[in-house]
């Protein structure tokens, strides 16, 4: 079965004319697709015969609404889609002033192991589709009745561990008679898969690169994200400084403060001393408690921050939105999991009621 929405225009005009169709029907179909339509029924200016054709040979994706959350505080929605196997991934929408961000996921799970993070407790699962991803911007879209004008990959997954899924997906959100939402309006966030910074390189997107730094020494790093073990500090900075060279774009460090583990002086000296000479921006980021994880917030923000730009770098603190909600990356479908599952008993997500 053919999946349309993980098409693009041109893949899809050459179906079409496989098929013996004329060029403009891909554009119908297309259209449809970014409408939300989830029948090809629905689409009534296409002849009866292809449409039965299309259900024949096609599928639509449509994720159903397994758990919404809308926060008091500050109206972030949380979204927990059930996929068509069973599977739940989830979908941030937040509101800020230039205009409404979501996150999105990219992988069921992931497999990158990092001690802070929820949602890879459980491993990965598999890989989201193009269409998946799509959809998590398009039906967070027509739920909420919020228009999206930014786009942050840092849900859940790793998206250079689902790197090819992840270049079709920002062809497709990109393209004018769908989403249209430009590169320069979407962040890509990597625990820093080196080789794989490399190879997006390549392709000079005017996205804005987010590298989950969190420590500036081999063993802080080794400790909080397994990754490190492979790559390194040195290898992954060095990766950094070339996708710099070749895109012109500034990368954007991110740094969960935990308290005791990565917020001492010396750190912030240390990682001042790597962004020498590397245009680049650190976000600190305050750590979500994550029931399962003996790690905690950190209480050294300020002074980690203070000492950082005494360096001349430049410093963000990540302003917490949805905080009564569970809005950090993995914690709804975690708890969606265990309350119906149970920890372990091996029944499927599919049971999430
Ligand atoms: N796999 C990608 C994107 C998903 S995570 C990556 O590692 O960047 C998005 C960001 O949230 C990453 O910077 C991640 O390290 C961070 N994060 C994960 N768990 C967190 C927690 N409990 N508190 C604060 N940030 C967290």
């Amino acid at each position: 079965m053919i999946d349309l929405k993980s098409m693009t225009p041109e893949e899809l005009a050459a179906w079409f004319r496989e098929q013996g169709e004329p060029a403009f029907r891909a554009k119908q179909v297309f259209q449809w697709l970014y409408r939300g339509a989830v029948s090809f029924d629905e689409m009534t200016d296409l002849p009866k015969v292809l449409r039965q054709k299309l259900e024949e040979h096609c599928f639509l994706t449509a994720p159903q609404v397994a758990r919404k959350q809308v926060s008091a505080q500050d109206g972030t929605i949380k979204y927990l889609w059930r996929l068509s196997d069973g599977n739940c991934i989830e979908t941030v929408l937040m509101r800020y002033k230039h205009g409404n961000t979501v996150c999105i996921s990219c992988q069921v799970g992931c497999r990158m192991g990092c001690a802070f993070c929820a949602s890879t407790l459980g491993g990965k699962v598999r890989d989201l589709t193009p269409a998946e991803m799509v959809d998590q911007v398009l039906f967070t879209q027509l739920d909420s009745g919020e228009p999206v004008s930014n786009i942050v990959l840092m849900g859940i997954g790793e998206p250079l561990d689902n790197m090819d899924t992840v270049l079709k997906f920002l062809t497709l959100v990109n393209q004018p008679n769908g989403l249209n939402i430009g590169m320069r309006h979407i962040s890509l966030s990597t625990c820093g898969l080196a080789d794989q910074i490399d190879k997006l390189a390549q392709h000079r997107l005017q996205l804005t690169l987010s590298v989950s730094l969190h420590a500036p020494d081999d063993e802080t790093r080794s400790r909080l994200m397994p990754v490190n073990r492979s790559v390194g500090v040195e290898k992954l900075m060095a990766a950094c400084r070339r996708y710099f060279q070749t895109t012109g774009r500034r990368i954007s460090y991110e740094y969960a403060m935990i308290d005791g583990v990565n917020d001492s002086d010396w750190q912030a000296e240390l990682l001042a001393r790597l962004l020498k000479g590397t245009p680049g921006h650190v976000n600190l980021i305050p750590l979500n408690d994550v029931e399962e994880s003996p790690l905690k917030p950190s209480r050294r923000v300020a002074a980690f921050q203070r000492r950082l730009e005494g360096h001349g770098v430049t410093v963000t603190v990540r302003r917490k939105l949805g905080g009564d909600i569970d809005a950090s990356c993995g914690q709804l479908r975690r708890k969606a999991m265990a309350q119906t599952l149970g920890r372990n008993d091996g029944r499927k997500e599919a049971d999430i009621p």
